[in-house]
């Protein structure tokens, strides 16, 4: 069964670290070995700057982890592929691995939307409009009172972006911003990597209005692997141990909410140091798909979830 996953962090640990994405024991969560162990036809590669990089080192860093995914699909051929159109969409039986640049925060745009083109032109399709903190989009989800909605250059960097064929992703957004998200959008959003607020009240994680939202619109909403989204923290704030049966826990009250199309996986590998204990790495990912054969999904809703419905968005999202 294939596995397409819409947010892992596994370059920009390749261009701080200096890892090795091919090396099955280098130190990263996601590598080639463990993509092939798990089917895995497709990687949206999150391209994160960190807030200490804000202006023009945060543009630097970008592109300096824009060549990693350049030059692992350069070198390795067979095992990585750049996918930037409807065409280039796998599955390809036996093929390289699909890699869609994905900027997780517009902070490397610096409010310049011919910054956009150029990203679009090294291969960027989708753009988280924010992370935590406030850029020059809007406030981040972790701004403790976000009072703004999206900026003048917010608005027409999602109209930009739409004109171009580049996923508009909502993680991280606080109600305000996301609000003038849906009243915008024209195309379907998404929402990469979350956990569902009404199972743990974070502000981080969607509420169901917001997933519901995004369905309605065509988008879809995926579900990350993290232990601080999925099982609430105990009274001293130290969590307790996490594993996929709360994976599917997320996943089965998404698909409640938001109908068994619109729900994906963005586990956030490579983004977290305490992964679930069944669930470290995409080569385990085998013990989520029976633990949600174990909540009743049947065989073609996990193979909807682990790959459909996202190579579905994406077909209708991407350029020609
Ligand atoms: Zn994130």
């Amino acid at each position: 069964m294939a596995y397409a996953d819409a947010h892992a962090d596994t370059f920009y640990r390749v261009a701080l670290e200096q890892l090795d994405p091919l090396a099955e024991h280098g130190g990263l969560h996601v590598n080639l070995p463990r993509m092939r162990q798990a089917g895995q036809v497709l990687q949206a590669c999150s391209v994160f700057t960190p807030r200490s990089f804000s202006g023009e080192p945060a543009e630097a860093f970008a592109r300096r982890i824009l060549a990693c995914i350049h030059d692992a699909c350069a070198c390795h051929p067979k095992s990585f592929a750049l996918c930037g159109r409807r065409d280039s969409l796998p599955p390809v039986p036996g093929g390289p691995v699909a890699l869609i640049p994905w900027l997780e925060g517009a902070g490397p745009l610096r409010g310049n939307l011919s910054l956009l083109d150029e990203f679009f032109a090294l291969g960027v399709r989708g753009i988280g409009l924010t992370h935590n903190h406030a850029n020059e989009v809007a406030d981040g989800c972790g701004v403790p009172e976000p009072r703004k909605g999206l900026s003048e250059f917010g608005r027409e960097l999602v109209a930009r972006m739409e004109a171009l064929g580049v996923a508009v992703d909502c993680a991280h957004l606080p109600q305000p911003a996301f609000d003038d998200v849906m009243s915008l959008v024209r195309r379907p959003p998404i929402i990469t990597h979350t956990g569902c607020r009404a199972l743990v009240p974070l502000t981080r994680n969607a509420d169901d209005a917001m997933m519901r939202a995004v369905a309605q619109r065509g988008g879809v909403v995926g579900l990350d692997f993290y232990p601080g989204h999925l099982v609430p923290a105990d009274a001293d704030g130290k969590l307790p141990e996490a594993g996929s049966r709360h994976v599917a826990d997320h996943i089965v009250h998404a698909i409640d909410v938001c109908g068994r199309e619109h729900v994906v996986l963005g586990g956030d590998f490579d983004g977290f140091e305490d992964a679930c204990s069944d669930l470290h790495h995409p080569g385990e990912l085998d013990n989520l798909r029976r633990a949600l054969g174990q909540r009743g999904l049947a065989e073609t809703g996990i193979e909807a979830v682990f790959s459909g419905n996202l190579l579905r968005y994406l077909r209708e999202v991407l350029p020609d």
